[in-house]
């Protein structure tokens, strides 16, 4: 029997040897696929449904090769890619790849293990720990958030589990732990009007209802006003409401503009509501200090989280979220049947409390190779020379008087727009995208449109961002006349 398995004609999967040596032809490929991703046009060309009638096949019956498999990569999915790693991607905010956290995935991947408990796997949970607080560091983050990270697939999560642990607390501190619906008590959730979308989402998901998420009016730059946060908080008080959760961003998806942490955090303290921070793409620039003032009054938060996935050098998924008590977490999120049942559990963190899934990948050996192989002084070069391309390019547009900023240059990102208006201005930014050569989005910004260059890419260098700012003089020239 086991010898008619072996000499089993059908194929099934790979051999070891196989797996070897397409393994290093793979990291050859990546290696040189990163050094040459600027060749690519940056946004996709494929049309809709294009990809999927090129891969169309019946299903395999019999195992393929790792070469056809391959051919069909090469000629089918990478025509259907946009390239975010390119050194001309400028849209929406980077997820940079990096060689330390590529080789952290695949550890990850190789090792293969479940790290939901900590017995699962003692290292998966111990090097998580450790290397938060090490982040903890790098940022400097509030002291409390030491022992108190875990890694979140994204800033969405991250923001949904600390809107639950919120929810919670409230019911709680209301002497009603029945739940929502049973409780006869409105929550009510407060966010600006130019926070990340996920916010909003997270409330909808935790059935608070969209009717009682509030959206606090921006100034001009599109920090959240405090003062009318502290209104509608007010109105909704007298109108029997229990506000339970203040969502303040540190660094918003538009134009990257600052909540002014320390107000806010006072006005959330007096609320007795959750205080959250939001610093998914802007936290990494913490590694510098001379960007450190836009963390004012973190220390009031009772949670925050970034995205080293976005700005930080990681392979995308990994958020890291701090909560200012874990336990008011694990309340809101352990649940104990016997078949998860650890006996270290009152001595150990077992992080499925942490989190909404039960499994977990191990996330952190990415982020401990990144940290490791760039030291401090590496992730704040990367950091700097993006700040330094991007103030550079603000200065060309204010020096060129067809266009004009949307919105005072924040960090990375540059908000800009033709001054004819929004039509010539949203046919610049189609052009910009059809030529293949530069990838930008766009936002609106008081009503009025405006494109969106954000630098974040390990491969951006100053002839690049040169070369995109002749594009766009050039291609405006075509759009005016
Ligand atoms: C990108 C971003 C998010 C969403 O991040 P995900 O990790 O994709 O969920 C949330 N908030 C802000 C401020 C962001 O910039």
């Amino acid at each position: 029997m086991q010898q008619a398995l072996q000499n089993d004609p059908a194929r099934h999967g790979m051999t070891a040897e196989e797996f070897r040596r397409a393994g290093h032809d793979l990291i050859d490929w990546i290696a040189a696929y990163l050094e040459g991703c600027e060749e690519y046009p940056v946004l996709s060309r494929a049309a809709p449904g294009e990809v999927r009638r090129g891969v169309e096949a019946p299903l395999p019956q019999r195992g393929e090769s790792w070469e056809a498999m391959w051919r069909d990569v090469e000629t089918l999915i990478m025509p259907g890619l946009t390239h975010w790693q390119s050194p001309n991607f400028y849209a929406y905010f980077p997820a940079n790849a990096s060689y330390p956290a590529i080789l952290g995935e695949l550890l990850s991947a190789g090792l293969g293990v479940n790290g939901m408990l900590w017995s699962c796997s003692p290292a998966a949970t111990e090097l998580e720990m450790f290397v938060l607080d090490w982040l903890v560091d790098l940022l400097a983050l509030p002291a409390h958030f030491k022992g108190a990270g875990v890694i979140q697939h994204t800033a969405s999560s991250a923001s949904l589990c600390a809107l639950l642990a919120a929810r919670e607390q409230a019911l709680e501190w209301r002497g009603n732990a029945v739940g929502l619906a049973g409780a006869g008590v409105r929550l009510t959730a407060y966010t600006s009007d130019q926070a990340h979308s996920s916010i909003e989402k997270a409330v909808m998901i935790a059935g608070l209802g969209r009717e009682n998420v509030r959206l606090v009016k921006s100034d001009d730059a599109g920090a959240m006003l405090p003062a009318h946060l502290e209104q509608l908080i007010d109105a909704d008080r007298a109108a029997g409401c229990t506000p339970c959760f203040i969502s303040a961003t540190m660094g918003t998806t538009s134009s990257l503009a600052m909540d002014p942490l320390r107000a806010i955090g006072a006005i959330a303290a007096r609320a007795r509501a959750w205080f959250h921070v939001d610093g998914a793409m802007a936290g990494t620039a913490l590694a510098c200090p001379e960007f450190r003032g836009i963390a004012d009054g973190l220390d009031l938060a009772d949670s925050f989280c970034v995205n080293p996935h976005k700005w930080m050098l990681t392979n995308f998924d990994l958020d890291a979220f701090f909560v200012r008590e874990p336990q008011r977490l694990v309340r809101t999120l352990s649940i104990l049947p016997e078949y998860l049942r650890a006996a270290q559990s009152d001595q150990v963190v077992n992080y499925r409390d942490w989190h909404i899934p039960l499994g977990r990948r191990f996330r952190a050996l990415k982020l401990w190779f990144v940290i490791r192989s760039y030291g401090v002084e590496g992730i704040r070069a990367h950091v700097r020379r993006h700040v330094a391309l991007a103030t550079r390019f603000a200065h060309w547009v204010n020096e060129d008087d067809r266009f004009e900023l949307a919105a005072p240059p924040s960090l990375n990102l540059v908000c800009f727009r033709l001054r004819a208006g929004d039509a010539p201005s949203e046919a610049l930014l189609r052009r910009l995208n059809e030529s293949g050569k530069i990838h930008l989005t766009h936002t609106k910004l008081q009503g009025r449109y405006a494109l969106r260059l954000c630098i974040g890419s390990p491969r951006t260098q100053e002839r690049h961002v040169e070369a995109a700012w002749a594009l766009i003089q050039r291609t405006a020239g075509e759009c005016s006349s």
